[in-house]
């Protein structure tokens, strides 16, 4: 049997009211601060659909997605005044599609590059479960940013959502 997939195990949690990193549903997925907060603001955008690669999505879903995705960046970025975001999927650890966002600021750094350049003890090292109060200021900041988001982004949303509802099926029964 394969082994579980730790995002769905997030996601989980997320829908069971008991995971401390959930920040807010959209339509296409669920945005969490990452455990890590040594990039303050460092946020996962995971899909909602357990798929391994962006072009497994439903082409509707995968345009919507990427929409969305927009969307937490530019929160993230003005929430946390990033000078410049970083946009990441990998999973190669986890394959479950979802996004890394990083905002990024000068100097944060020894050389300017990705945050990969800094150890993994480091970054891992700040681990926000144990600073509640920060925690919690941190989620907040980028819901009302996210919601601020959403809201100046709205006609582009309804313009998308026009342009990609789901193909009609062409046959009935299967
Ligand atoms: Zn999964």
């Amino acid at each position: 049997m394969a082994a579980p997939c730790t995002i769905c195990e997030r996601i989980k949690l997320i829908q069971a009211h008991q995971n401390p990193y959930f920040v807010c549903e959209l339509t296409t997925g669920y945005v969490v601060l990452a455990d890590s907060q040594y990039f303050e603001g460092y946020t996962l955008f995971l899909a909602k659909h357990h798929v391994t690669e962006l072009h497994h999505l439903p082409a509707h879903e995968r345009l919507r997605f990427l929409e969305e995705m927009s969307i937490v960046q530019e929160a993230c970025a003005q929430a946390f005044h990033a000078d410049k975001m970083n946009i990441e999927l990998l999973g190669n650890g986890d394959a479950h599609v979802h996004w890394h966002l990083f905002p990024r600021h000068n100097g944060d750094t020894t050389n300017p590059g990705p945050v990969w350049w800094t150890p993994l003890e480091t970054i891992y090292g700040d681990d926000v479960s144990q600073d509640t109060p920060r925690l919690e200021r941190l989620k907040r900041a980028l819901s009302i940013a996210i919601k601020a988001t959403l809201n100046t982004r709205k006609p582009e949303l309804e313009a998308l959502q026009a342009l990609t509802r789901p193909a009609t099926r062409e046959t009935d029964g299967n």
